[in-house]
């Protein structure tokens, strides 16, 4: 079975969530594997999917009881009965008896601390090993907000058992987390996969032009300094078209369009041509995106301001999936929102919640009333570019909303006019 036929059938769901496949490829590619992916993404479907299509034992490592026994039944409901949990809840004699069994386990659930007895290590060893899994891989640091020491000596048990192929998975882990997330497994050449709502690789900025006219120069200054490759996201198929036979003229040749006017077959051979290093730059609508799971786009440009809160931070976010410094540029001269829909007012925290973050600093999780994902986001996003601005972020972000906001209540002004001298 292929993995979408094992997402189907073995698992009954109809599509990969952000960051599942591209984890699950990378480990079947036999690379160790960090990933990043928010609460609640499936990060378990990461190793249960490939454990079922790999020859071997998988070993989770789990910081808690309760998650283990929560995986453990996610995993029995499916219909997957070689599973079983170490911990301290079993007695003496059962630990014995599964030790002594471990062929028949695909799973096995791991407290930290039993990886530090040594005849554990030694009855794991008598078992291969297809995949080592360290589940909430942030409890490794000292900086994560969840330390655990026994976390720390992972390092030495993931050797005892021979190296095996290993995937990190949390929810939670700034650079510094993930360098010693690499450096306690002892993960030289390890694939990043960083999908959150979070994503502190990703640099934002706000360039402000007087007129169209200036866009097409400063996109192309920007694309020559910019290390590549890149994405430029545009309103339009027309302005992408002319954006590439701009950068053309001035010596960026590796590039190209894309768009939902052309025909499939371009389409593919651009996507294509994208993944596989053959293009540094591609000028696109928001067609392309779907199926782009490139790991080292270095930049996001918006030549326009998008048309959505979400599509927006869905397009910045297909910057530094590797977890490499990425940027993401918005390009915005006054009138650009004259262009197309505008942005819901519901997208927005309001001014209530905004200021619980900036000005009280409480977790975007937190505020009252609770944020939408989008709204969260939002807030985590524009704080980040107050700081680049180095602006109050309280009236950064509330500028922002405001301006936002009054360009659509302008917009409809100008459709009403338009609707009544017709
Ligand atoms: P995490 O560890 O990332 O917080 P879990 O692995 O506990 O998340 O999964 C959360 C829920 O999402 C589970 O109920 C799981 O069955 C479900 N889930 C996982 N992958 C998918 C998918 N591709 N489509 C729909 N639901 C999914
Ligand atoms: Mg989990």
């Amino acid at each position: 079975m292929t993995i979408d036929e094992h997402l189907h059938h073995t698992f009954g769901f109809s599509s990969f969530r952000p960051g599942q496949r591209e984890t699950i490829e990378s480990l079947l590619n036999g690379r160790h594997t960090l990933s990043m992916l928010p609460t609640g993404t499936g990060k378990s479907l990461c190793y249960q999917l490939p454990g079922l299509m790999l020859d071997g034992a998988v070993l989770i490592v789990s910081p808690l009881l309760s998650l283990m026994q929560d995986q453990v039944e996610q995993l029995k409901i499916k219909g997957e009965k070689r599973v079983i949990a170490l911990n301290s809840f079993l007695q003496y004699e059962e630990k014995h008896a599964a030790l002594s069994q471990l062929e028949q386990y695909k799973f096995i659930f791991l407290s930290p601390e039993m990886l530090q007895l040594p005849y554990v290590i030694s009855a794991l060893c008598a078992r291969s090993i297809a995949l080592f899994v360290v589940d909430e891989a942030h409890c490794i640091s000292q900086w994560g907000y969840d330390f655990r020491p026994d976390y720390g000596l992972l390092g030495k048990a993931r050797k005892e058992l021979g190296n095996p192929l290993t995937l990190a998975l949390t929810a939670t882990a700034d650079k510094k987390v993930r360098s010693d997330i690499r450096k306690t497994l002892c993960l030289d050449d390890v694939s990043e996969w960083v999908f959150s709502v979070n994503r502190p690789n990703i640099a934002i900025d706000i360039e402000v032009l007087q007129e169209p006219l200036e866009k097409q120069k400063r996109l192309q200054e920007i694309v020559h300094f910019l290390q590549k490759p890149g994405i430029v996201y545009f309103s339009g198929r027309k302005s992408a078209e002319e954006a590439v036979v701009y950068l053309k003229q001035h010596g960026i040749t590796r590039t190209a369009f894309y768009h939902g006017g052309m025909d499939i077959g371009d389409r593919l051979l651009i996507q294509h041509q994208f993944l596989n290093g053959d293009l540094d730059v591609v000028c696109a609508t928001s067609a392309f995106g779907m199926g782009i799971n490139k790991g080292n786009v270095r930049f996001v440009i918006h030549y326009h301001l998008p048309s959505q809160m979400e599509a927006y931070l869905q397009e910045i976010g297909r910057a530094g999936r590797d977890g490499k410094p990425a940027i993401s540029i918005l390009l915005y001269v006054p009138g650009d929102e004259k262009l197309h829909e505008f942005i819901a007012e519901s997208e927005f925290p309001d001014e209530g919640q905004i200021r619980q973050v900036t000005e009280y600093g409480l977790h975007p999780r937190d505020v009252q009333p609770p944020l939408s994902e989008t709204q969260e986001r939002f807030l985590v996003h524009y704080a980040k570019a107050a700081d680049q601005h180095r602006e109050s972020r309280a009236t950064f972000i509330k500028d922002v909303r405001t301006t936002l906001l009054e360009r659509k209540a302008e917009k409809r002004f100008q459709m009403k006019r338009w609707i009544e001298a017709d």
